[in-house]
């Protein structure tokens, strides 16, 4: 499976992934070449173990290729690569701020180029590549704006600081957006001047290295970016307990989120910034617009087959309208159309893997079994590949598994609720807080949920509304810091202060 050119490998791994023979694979028309090692050091190399694993197609369940398999000795040799390149001096070091700003608006523009190519990789046509390219573009310009501060400190000094990148980053991101979550670490970490360590999820190891065969094409230095495909248990926690990475950022489950944070607490105390789970409410009062509501409410719900971590996965509906709004739901869901990711009318693909089709159909079966009334789906949508139908369950209470815990899947639970003050605390009475939102034309409501509301994020008659510009993380469970905006590459930045003693007489 050699990138550098469309080979007829290449034409036969697409045949896998469509399952039907595509005339024409764009071409990914770069210079350099792809393979599926390592990446350290602007280089491909096999792991030091010579160990490789299998990427699975979730359409077929079939094998589409072997990828190199890091473990922590070639966290090692690709921190050290990291290290060598973030040396005082270094020509990373040494780069301008605005030439570091000029690259990272390259790779967007690579990652443009090659959309086509990426998408079929990726496994999917939706176009999430605007939010990528948006991400790397906005931290491009950031790059030469990250100012310090002068401060009026008293006596006869100057004092100033520096905004200065942290060091050496593990970036450890998961499969629910491959491309997605490598820019939004990415992005903030290049354009502060840090160098990057990343080790991309077992499942989705694909995209990641097309984008670091990009990485060298438009000219980063050595060492500056290295991609790892491997397993968490091995390669992800020997980042994470590394006494020579500065700072670990994650996202993923909240299991692994507190695996992460106890490694740092028992190696270096390198900082540490995760983006973990969530079990967002999403409130629909009875003043809202029905339509919009329901069309909303499945989207947040349903969209990447619900493996997203800020899914609105406890829908509220007040008791007035609970019944039209859940047959309207219903009907929603059963119109909306499973299977093939390449056909443009599908909606809805493969969950990522068996482990999460099995962990699903769990979660499907402890509905049933704990008195929620399954209101269509239940099952699994086709005879290979992973595919489960869009599910949704009413009469959901509170203490239910499927109310409490993160399912990941196209499964919704609709609970009913009478009044604003209840719901808010009905809303936060979870370990989570990454998002919510509210559906109302009445925007006293309005600002008193997303005032009451414990999470990082606040929708307000929309879902899912991301921009490279606003600040995405969680409240209590759901996570640590900030991705995106300005506060964003501040998690990648240390300040320092410099005081100058400035004589006020000559002598
Ligand atoms: P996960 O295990 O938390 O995976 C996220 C990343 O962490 C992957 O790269 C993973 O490597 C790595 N990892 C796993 N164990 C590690 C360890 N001990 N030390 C360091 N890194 C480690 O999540 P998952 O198993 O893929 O999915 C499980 C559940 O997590 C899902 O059902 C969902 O509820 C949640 N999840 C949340 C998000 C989110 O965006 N917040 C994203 C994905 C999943 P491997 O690839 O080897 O697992
Ligand atoms: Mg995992």
């Amino acid at each position: 499976c050699s990138w550098g050119r469309v080979t007829d490998d290449d034409r036969l791994h697409c045949t896998i992934l469509c399952e039907s023979p595509l005339s024409a694979l764009p071409e990914p028309n770069q210079s350099s070449s792809v393979s599926l090692q390592l990446f350290i050091n602007n280089e491909w190399q096999d792991a030091i173990s010579k160990r490789s694993f299998p990427t699975i197609n979730p359409a077929t369940g079939e094998v589409i290729c072997q990828v190199a398999e890091a473990d922590k000795a070639d966290v090692d040799k690709a921190v050290k690569a990291a290290r060598e390149a973030f040396r005082f001096g270094s020509p990373w070091r040494r780069m301008d701020a605005s030439d570091r700003g000029l690259l990272l608006s390259r790779l967007a523009d690579a990652i443009e180029r090659d959309t086509a190519y990426l998408a079929v990789t990726l496994l999917s046509l939706v176009s999430w590549y605007l939010l990528n390219m948006e991400c790397s573009e906005y931290c491009a310009g950031w790059a030469d704006k990250w100012e310090g501060k002068t401060i009026p400190i008293d006596g006869d000094f100057f004092c100033y600081t520096r905004h200065e990148p942290i060091g050496v980053c593990g970036q450890i991101i998961p499969w629910n957006f491959p491309l997605l979550m490598q820019a939004w670490k990415l992005g903030p970490a290049l354009a502060t001047g840090n160098t990057v360590v990343m080790k991309v999820a077992e499942q989705t190891p694909l995209t990641a290295l097309y984008v670091a065969s990009l990485i060298k094409e438009v000219g980063f230095p050595p060492g500056v970016v290295n991609i790892l495909p491997g397993m968490g248990p091995s390669a992800g926690s020997a980042i994470a307990s590394h006494m020579d990475v500065d700072k670990v950022a994650f996202t993923g489950s909240t299991e692994v989120g507190h695996l992460i944070q106890q490694a740092s607490g028992s190696s270096n105390l390198k900082k540490v910034t995760l983006e973990l789970g969530g079990k967002s409410p999403n409130i629909i009062m009875s003043d809202a617009n029905m339509a919009e509501a329901v069309e909303q409410s499945h989207f947040a719900l349903f969209f990447n087959q619900g493996q997203c971590c800020c899914a609105g996965s406890r829908t509220y509906v007040q008791d007035t309208i609970y019944d039209e709004f859940m047959e309207r739901s219903v009907e929603r869901a059963k119109s909306r159309v499973v299977g093939d990711p390449f056909n443009m009318k599908t909606e809805q693909g493969p969950q990522v893997d068996e482990e999460q089709f099995k962990k699903i159909l769990g979660y499907i079966s402890s509905g049933k079994r704990e008195g929620a009334k399954l209101m269509c789906g239940g099952g699994v949508a086709a005879d290979r590949g992973y595919f489960i139908q869009p599910t949704i369950f009413g009469d959901v209470q509170d203490g239910m598994t499927i109310a409490r815990e993160e399912i990941f899947g196209p499964v919704m639970q609709i609970l009913k609720f009478k009044t604003l003050e209840e719901v808010v605390e009905r809303a936060n009475d979870t370990k989570y807080g990454l998002a919510a939102a509210v559906f109302t034309k009445d925007i006293d409501k309005a600002h008193y949920i997303s005032s009451g509301i414990r999470a990082g994020t606040v929708w307000i008659n929309c879902y899912n509304v991301f921009g490279a510009q606003a600040p995405f993380g969680g409240y209590k469970y759901s996570g640590n810091g900030r991705e995106l905006g300005e506060y964003g590459l501040d998690n990648y930045t240390e300040v320092k202060t410099v005081t100058i003693k400035v004589p006020q007489k000559n002598s």
